[in-house]
């Protein structure tokens, strides 16, 4: 059987990362340049702009990269079942013939339009904390002016340029209360959305071709997946056979977990 090669993202998970690192690092120097010791409502509106400005520049470019990429993860998918099945002889011949199913079609296009809404949810919490940061900032500015010369000279400016800062970098806070810088989680985001879209493409070509069993990957992993590496799944709930499901083995949380690089081939005979 031919080699199915492993599925890396690296290249174009750093390239997505590396958009979401310069679009903060540009609002960050927008912030800086506020004169926190007079921070009038005039100028706060002109810095949201130029904010909302980078962010939907940066909804822009991840879109488009988000619409380049999951499909690939898919193709890829698609390849190791034609390599496993040995449809295919060798990666490029695989690569030349690998085509979406109707199926496969449906999935990558809702693949395509999660990762999108994802990475929205991403760029709009930042959009949300900068714009309530710069409102304090404003207030606590007019509030230092009015207070100067009656109330000492505490200065409250590195304090209220910190807040400016921080409302950028603390960055997301997940379902499980776990906080994330934004480049870090748009990162992870689409890292693990690429790996289920390779699995799903898979799964559902190998089904396409009647074919309802595939073996995990073995990679000497050292977390949980190691219990999994090498272990056999059933493609369909209804197929025979006491085999778990991806769905399953997903839902245990050892295996399939954000990041995992684990996937599995298709068989025909467990
Ligand atoms: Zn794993």
């Amino acid at each position: 059987m031919p080699q199915v090669p492993e599925p890396n993202y690296d290249y174009q998970t750093d390239q997505l990362a590396a958009l979401y690192q310069s679009a903060i690092q540009d609002i960050l120097a927008e912030l800086d340049r506020v004169d926190v010791s007079n921070f009038q409502r005039a100028n706060a509106t002109a810095t949201l702009k130029s904010i909302s400005g980078i962010l939907s520049e940066l909804n822009k470019e991840s879109a488009a990269w988000v619409k380049e990429n999951v499909p690939k993860a898919a193709k890829d998918g698609i390849v190791n079942t034609l390599l496993s099945l040995e449809v295919a002889a060798s990666v490029s011949e695989a690569q030349k013939i690998a085509a979406f199913n109707e199926v496969n079609d449906a999935m990558v296009a809702a693949a395509v339009a999660d990762t999108q809404a994802d990475l929205l949810a991403v760029t709009q919490n930042v959009d949300r904390k900068t714009r309530a940061a710069v409102r304090k900032a404003v207030s606590d500015s007019m509030r230092y002016n009015m207070a100067r010369g009656t109330n000492g000279r505490r200065s409250i400016t590195e304090d209220v340029r910190k807040a400016l800062q921080n409302s950028v970098t603390t960055g997301i806070i997940d379902a499980r209360g776990r906080r994330w810088k934004p480049e870090v989680y748009s990162e992870m985001v689409v890292r693990t959305k690429m790996m289920e879209t390779y699995r799903e493409a898979n799964t559902n070509e190998a089904v396409g071709h009647g074919v309802y069993y595939a073996q995990i990957s073995s990679h000497g992993a050292t977390d949980l997946c190691r219990n999994h590496e090498g272990q056999i799944i059933k493609l369909t709930e209804d197929a025979p056979g006491n085999y778990p499901t991806y769905e399953s083995l997903k839902a245990t949380g050892e295996i399939f977990h954000p990041r995992c690089k684990h996937v599995f081939s298709p068989i025909r005979n467990p």
